[in-house]
């Protein structure tokens, strides 16, 4: 994202001085102890400044403007599965990635959502700060209110690295998470069959 500064202010201030972010972890570096002015750290504030609102870009996004024409009427009411859309997400409490797949199940009534915007709704959510629990929640809960579908199944699993650099954990584990809604939350089968599906190819 390039930012709007002018020029005067930039010469007046310095590359950067006016973005607050940018500040911020011109701050950040120093307290760490480093030298923001030297070489290698320079443009690093810019740099993180730049990701950091990429990797949070989902604030700015909405959900019906991407669902926008992709949602069709099809007799279709039979179980669709979206498997293995990878995710990357920032976790809420040490600003650290937790990444991993997430896969998306529902049973249609009267609408289905074009099969490529599902990842693009994962993406709105997964592009914040997060925990993981909320995440899953959020995209079952939007299909739900979107399409109206007899249920929803969300699972998301997902390797957490301020567990894993930390030591907290080790460097395998991962962390499951289920939304069940609807029918995938009344009827075993049901869930079970898309537990089934997920667990096919993960294997
Ligand atoms: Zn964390």
């Amino acid at each position: 994202m390039k930012g709007k500064r002018s020029n005067s202010v930039q010469n007046l201030r310095g590359p950067g001085f006016d973005d607050p972010l940018e500040g911020a972890v011109r701050t950040f570096i120093r307290e760490l102890g480093e030298d923001p002015a030297r070489d290698g750290l320079l443009r690093t504030p810019q740099r993180v400044a730049q990701s950091l609102r990429f990797l949070t870009s989902g604030y700015h996004q909405d959900v019906d403007k991407v669902l926008n024409g992709a949602l069709y009427e099809v007799a279709y009411d039979e179980m669709v599965i979206v498997k293995d859309i990878e995710i990357f997400s920032l976790c809420e409490h040490h600003l650290l990635p937790f990444f991993g797949r997430c896969h998306v199940a529902y049973i249609p009534t009267k609408k289905v959502i074009g099969l490529s915007k599902i990842p693009r709704l994962v993406d709105i959510f997964a592009r914040r700060l997060q925990v993981q629990e909320r995440l899953t929640t959020q995209i079952a809960e939007t299909i739900m209110e979107k399409i109206q579908p007899l249920g929803v199944g969300v699972v998301i699993e997902a390797k957490h690295l301020c567990m894993i650099m930390r030591g907290v954990e080790k460097q395998n584990s991962v962390a499951v998470t289920s939304a069940m809604l609807g029918v995938f939350r009344k009827e075993i089968e049901t869930r079970e069959e898309f537990l089934a599906l997920v667990r096919k190819r993960s294997e």
